[in-house]
């Protein structure tokens, strides 16, 4: 089996990249920020507050969050229905890394993503897969870019779904977001020891790719793994 993980801040371009590794090496894609998404929903809808660590904890009981392989691509449901889509927007984005800083919250998370890492083979992508959840993975590799970069990729992705934003509300929501999740208490999104740092502000998606999959052939065959 082989285990690779991506980290790394808002932006970085983790999912693209993580999808086309996927693709090329055969392995299963998971993207563990869904999990905390669909979590950061069901607490939306709720109409509670998120940085309400006691009444999140307590909803915990009242969740399920299942991911489910179509054809090799993820659908993530809460409470039996599919929200895969409903995840994807700015608020439950901000819902999802209030909390994911909750350790209840990832406690909850944490047997379904390990369960997916012992069974397939996997490039799994998040805030702390190389540190928590797989640290035993063959590959780990830290994405980056600076803020800047990043949030003009975000923006230009959305300008292009015909949403109205301005630049700068996706920069200082990034820049909120890469705070939140850095700088908490428990697993923050930090490089593991040994993993390998891929800064790509200055890469397009091609290069990035490229790069990280020379990254990944030697790191398996250090491993003795080979693809
Ligand atoms: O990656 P994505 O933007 O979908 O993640 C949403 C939020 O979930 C992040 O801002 C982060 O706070 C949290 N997250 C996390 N650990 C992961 C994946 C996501 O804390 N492994």
């Amino acid at each position: 089996m082989i285990k690779i993980a991506v980290d790394g801040p808002s932006g970085a371009g983790k999912s693209s990249l993580a999808k086309a590794i996927a693709k090329q090496l055969g392995v299963v894609y998971v993207d563990t920020g869904a999990l905390y998404r669909a979590v950061g929903l069901y607490i939306l809808r709720s109409d509670i507050d998120p940085t309400d660590a006691d009444t999140v904890t307590g909803q915990l009981n009242n969740i399920t969050v299942e991911l489910k392989f179509v054809d090799g691509v993820q659908r993530i449901y809460l409470c039996g229905e599919d929200v895969s889509e409903e995840i994807r927007t700015p608020t439950v984005a901000k819902y999802a890394s209030d909390v994911s800083s909750i350790g209840a919250v990832r406690t909850f998370l944490l047997d379904t993503q390990r369960n997916i890492a012992a069974t397939t083979s996997v490039i799994m992508d998040g805030r702390d897969i190389g540190t928590v959840i797989m640290p035993d993975a063959d590959v780990k590799i830290f994405l980056t870019a600076s803020a800047e970069a990043r949030a003009l990729r975000r923006y230009n992705e959305l300008v292009k779904k015909g949403a109205s934003v301005s630049y700068d509300e996706i920069f200082s929501g990034m820049q909120q977001r890469d705070a939140n999740d850095s700088g908490r208490a428990i697993a923050p999104a930090v490089p593991a020891e040994d993993a390998v740092i891929l800064d790509n502000s200055n890469y397009s998606e091609e290069e990035t790719l490229a790069a990280a999959m020379k990254i990944i052939k030697s790191g398996l065959e250090a491993a003795g793994k080979s693809i």
